[in-house]
């Protein structure tokens, strides 16, 4: 049985960056759908063709097409092995729904879901100046104002070069944060009733202090 958490909260609060130290510390395999999403558009799929244009408005990609992959992703050996953290699902209530089957069906458990709050100027600011590594095999995130990375433009950790995220303009960062409150935070009752939610923040305190707070309400420290 493995153990599956789910880091929930708006866009930019650091699912992404937080996600990734965690399954750094823990094992545990980091799947975020949006950048499943995103590597379906780089190769040019069919797939990532027909969601390119409602990932750029901000809009959600519909719960048949997520839920199949992560349906698919869940049932593979690593994650048998290791666990999981997703990072962007579930995002509506009918994908929890969805993912409480596909969890009894694969004989996984839900070890958390981990809401991170944060304050919505902050969030867009972030998101704003964000910048991610085009090597999907690195995934590191970087952001231009509190964590820029050495030499402008190029990643650190594996020297290829950043680019900004389509959907990361302020038009689109405003309008996720519009879709999150009405799609995605009704999630916080439906876990909450479930007993399984808990919480934490994330503020301008930096990465290290951010993850120290969230690995406290984990019981990870
Ligand atoms: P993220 O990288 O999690 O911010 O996701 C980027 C974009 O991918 C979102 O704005 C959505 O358009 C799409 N996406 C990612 N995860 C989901 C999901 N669980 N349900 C629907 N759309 C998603």
């Amino acid at each position: 049985m493995a153990d599956i958490y789910v880091f929930m909260g708006p866009p930019g609060a650091g699912k992404g960056s937080m996600g990734e130290l965690f399954c750094g510390e823990t094992g545990v395999v980091h799947v975020s759908t949006g950048d499943l999403l995103r590597a379906e558009m780089a190769a040019g799929s069919e797939l990532g063709m027909q969601v390119k244009e409602l990932i750029a408005k901000g809009q959600l990609v519909s719960d048949d097409i997520v839920a199949a992959m992560v349906e698919k992703r869940l049932g593979q050996k690593d994650i048998r092995e290791h666990g999981c953290l997703l990072d962007g699902f579930p995002r509506t209530v009918p994908q929890a729904e969805v993912l409480d089957g596909i969890l009894s069906k694969l004989g996984h458990r839900m070890a958390a879901v981990l809401l991170i709050e944060a304050d919505e100027e902050m969030l867009v600011k972030r998101m704003t100046s964000r910048r991610m590594c085009s090597n999907k095999d690195c995934g590191a995130i970087y952001n231009i104002l509190s964590l820029p990375p050495k030499t402008e433009g190029i990643c650190d950790r594996c020297g290829q070069k950043l680019y900004q995220r389509a959907d990361d303009s302020e038009e689109t960062a405003r309008n996720r944060m519009t879709v999150y409150q009405k799609q995605t935070a009704p999630l916080i009752d439906f876990y909450s009733r479930k007993g399984q939610l808990v919480r934490t923040v994330s503020d301008d305190s930096g990465i290290d202090a951010c993850y120290q707070r969230l690995r406290r309400v984990l019981h990870m420290a």
